[in-house]
């Protein structure tokens, strides 16, 4: 499969140059290898719809750029996700988590940050249309909103296989409009959508100062509202921050649940890498666990990245994951989707700045009152924003030991928790320190 990935990579690369962008990011870029099996490709999209605009307009497209890249003519099957049995299918629009990866209702760890949404996702499961309507689910990227919204999905196509459940994100929601439009198939569009039992609709920020979109999801949403249709969206923030979203969808999103995922606490994150780990049939002791638990925070996104990094380094070359090796790997998690670090020079400066002091005194292994305490907010803040070990911090502060940090650390730690004006205080130097 690897080498026909590799194929099919290049087949795209050749159809990018010969159409113009917007056509393919719209109709080929999501092709994705199902299977190659003597002349004959399959090769999937994420919706019905794009598969027969690809069947229609762009095999011959397709089958010229096999045969340049291969070599020899080949036969092409295009297939949808969506339609796909099984969980495969279910993931389109959402990072894939290695084969085992399925976005269900078990496979979601729930903790206080959680609970409500999970909650309200799963009674909208049980019974659709007849609780929650609409379900509005936000929070920040990766805490598992696409998650939710397909364990909806997957849960109504056992229990409910009757039911029409449509997922679909805001973005596709848009390209399918644009498209329908250009192509005077806006009949078919309406017909799709208002058809639905159930409509899923993720991240639908994204249709925020889009005209026609907002018109026509307005007029589907209200469709499905009077026929007493479910609709669960997710957006990245709440409808009031939605910029650009008409007075009258943000009111028809209120109408119903609004509930929000906040990141994990470190119990809830350390239950995350376990069952991570335990999909992908690797070992992880309770140090590593923890480890990588204290270290990536914010998002679920990047606690499965580490364990992915640990799973691969066994598999490649059959180290257990130890704690150096869960260093590396948070290193490359956060440097791949961070590319603006914070330095810690950056963080100095503005630490000194707050507290009227020099930057070289808070390196430095002077020990006088005065600066111990902007040194020990100037360790927190490192710890804070770039994950980096208690090691490396002390390193940093004038050749401090592990337990000197670790001490610094929690005394801000709890001077936050009791004082509001420090915590802001401290709030507002991480701000400043990452513009
Ligand atoms: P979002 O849509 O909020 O950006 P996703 O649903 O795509 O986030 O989640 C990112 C990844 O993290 C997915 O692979 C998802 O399975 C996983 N994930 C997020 N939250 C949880 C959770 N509570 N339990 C298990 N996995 C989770
Ligand atoms: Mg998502």
């Amino acid at each position: 499969m690897e080498s026909f990935e590799q194929c099919l990579n290049a087949v795209k690369d050749y159809c990018r140059l010969s159409e113009a962008e917007t056509i393919y990011n719209l109709w080929l870029k999501g092709l994705e290898p199902v299977s190659y099996d003597d002349g004959k490709a399959t090769l999937s999209v994420s919706t019905a719809f794009i598969k027969s605009t690809v069947e229609e307009r762009y095999l011959p497209l397709l089958k010229r750029a096999f045969s340049q890249v291969m070599g020899f003519d080949i036969e092409i099957k295009i297939v949808s996700r969506a339609e796909m049995p099984g969980d495969e299918g279910e993931k389109s629009g959402a990072q894939s988590f290695g084969p085992e990866g399925q976005y269900t209702f078990e496979n979601f760890i729930v903790g206080q940050d959680n609970r409500f949404a999970h909650a309200a996702a799963q009674a909208v499961a049980a019974s659709p249309a007849s609780t929650y309507n609409p379900l509005f689910i936000y929070g920040a990227p990766g805490l598992g909103k696409t998650h939710l919204l397909l364990a909806i999905k997957n849960s109504l196509t056992k229990t409910h296989p009757q039911l029409k459940v449509i997922y679909i994100g805001g973005d596709q929601f848009t390209n399918e409009l644009i498209a329908a439009i250009s192509s005077g198939s806006t009949e078919a569009f309406h017909d799709k959508f208002r058809s639905a039992d159930v409509l899923l609709v993720d991240d639908v920020q994204f249709i925020g100062g889009k005209e026609a979109t907002q018109e026509e999801f307005f007029h589907t949403f209200n469709a499905l509202h009077n026929d007493h249709k479910q609709i669960v969206i997710s957006s990245d923030r709440p409808p009031k921050e939605i910029k650009s979203l008409e007075e009258r969808l943000r009111t028809r999103f209120e109408w119903g649940l609004l509930a929000d995922v906040q990141p994990p606490d470190v119990e809830t994150r350390i239950s995350i890498i376990y069952r991570k780990a335990e999909q992908l049939g690797l070992k992880i002791s309770s140090e590593v666990a923890e480890y990588i638990a204290v270290n990536v925070k914010n998002d679920v996104r990047q606690l499965e990245g580490a364990v992915k990094k640990l799973g691969a380094y066994y598999q490649m070359d059959g180290i257990s994951p130890s704690i150096g090796l869960a260093q590396n790997a948070i290193r490359d998690i956060l440097s791949e989707q961070q590319p603006i670090p914070v330095t810690v020079e950056k963080i100095v400066n503005e630490v000194a700045r707050t507290y009227n002091v020099s930057p070289e005194d808070i390196r430095s292994a002077k020990q006088n009152a005065s600066v111990s305490l902007p040194r020990q907010v100037a360790m927190y803040i490192v710890r804070e924003v770039t994950g980096m070990t208690m090691e490396r911090i002390g390193a940093e502060f004038g050749g401090r030991n592990h337990a000197t940090v670790v001490y610094g650390t929690s005394k801000v730690e709890k001077l936050m928790q009791n004082d509001t004006r420090t915590k802001e205080l401290i709030e507002d130097i991480i701000k400043n320190s990452k513009t």
